[in-house]
């Protein structure tokens, strides 16, 4: 099984604030109403979203007074949620420790630290555009105001997004199973049954060969019932009868 645990990909996500001038209602409705898929052309996705203020706070960048400002402005602030696209690379992988833990491997490709900072230019455009004075951003220094709008090039760049320097979250962990034709590239074949061993099947977001690009629970909703479709018409006509 040269291919268990390969695969791995997981949306490196980061949560983003615009400071408004009043009050806004984010609170309100649906958090993930609308969305902005610019994964084919930029490796990103961006949605709405809202989070409570312990999960915002551990998601800025940084310490002291310029995040203590955004954190006062709770009841001002519009959220975007962006997720970077990553695609499944040689290294990224689900191994297993010496007590047989779990263990994930993952480094960020030069290709999610672009997505990461062209989904971020593209989140403070839209906070602008809908209003907001300052945003809190991966950027050096974090805040940028409205001034700075026609220099977002140089304001956030890939350099910013280092391990140690910004709070990335995943929350759409996929792969490490990936269906396809043979133990040479895949785990499972396109039922969810493990090469050499029919009777055992995956039927998760691990069966994923590469990233979704989109949030990935109704597809995986969909190969779960896929597995479940297959089972049933073995037990209606068992494989060895
Ligand atoms: C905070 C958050 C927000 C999300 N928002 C979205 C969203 O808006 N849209 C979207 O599409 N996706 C979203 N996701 C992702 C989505 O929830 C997951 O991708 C999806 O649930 C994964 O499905 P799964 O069946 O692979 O695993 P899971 O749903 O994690 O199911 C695994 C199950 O296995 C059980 N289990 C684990 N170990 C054992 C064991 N040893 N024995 C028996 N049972 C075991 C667990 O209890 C669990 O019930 C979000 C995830 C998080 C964490």
């Amino acid at each position: 099984m040269p291919q268990l645990g390969h695969g791995f990909t997981c949306h490196p996500a980061l949560v983003l604030v615009g400071e408004h001038p009043r009050d806004i209602t984010n609170d309100v409705g649906h958090p993930k109403s609308y969305f902005v898929d610019r994964a084919a052309e930029d490796g990103f996705v961006l949605e709405t979203c809202m989070y409570f203020p312990f999960v915002t706070a551990k998601s800025l960048t940084g310490f002291g007074a310029s995040h203590s400002a955004m954190m006062r402005a709770f009841p001002r602030l519009q959220m975007i949620l962006l997720l970077a696209c990553d695609r499944a690379v040689p290294g990224n992988r689900v191994g297993v420790d010496r007590a047989g833990r779990p263990v994930v491997h993952y480094r960020f490709t030069p290709e999610t630290l672009k997505a990461l900072a062209r989904g971020t230019r593209a989140a403070v455009r839209i906070f602008f555009a809908a209003g907001a004075r300052r945003v809190h951003v991966p950027a050096d220094p974090p805040l940028i105001t409205a001034s700075e709008a026609d220099r977002l090039d140089a304001r956030v760049a890939a350099r910013h997004f280092l391990p140690g320097r910004v709070s990335i979250s995943a929350a759409h962990l996929m792969g490490g199973c990936g269906m396809g034709g043979s133990t040479a590239d895949s785990v499972t074949d396109a039922w969810g049954r493990v090469h050499g061993l029919p009777w055992l099947r995956v039927a998760d977001a691990s069966l994923f060969p590469d990233s979704l690009e989109i949030n990935p629970y109704l597809t995986i909703m969909a190969l779960a019932d896929r597995v479940a479709e297959c089972v049933r018409a073995e037990v209606r006509e068992p494989v060895n009868a």
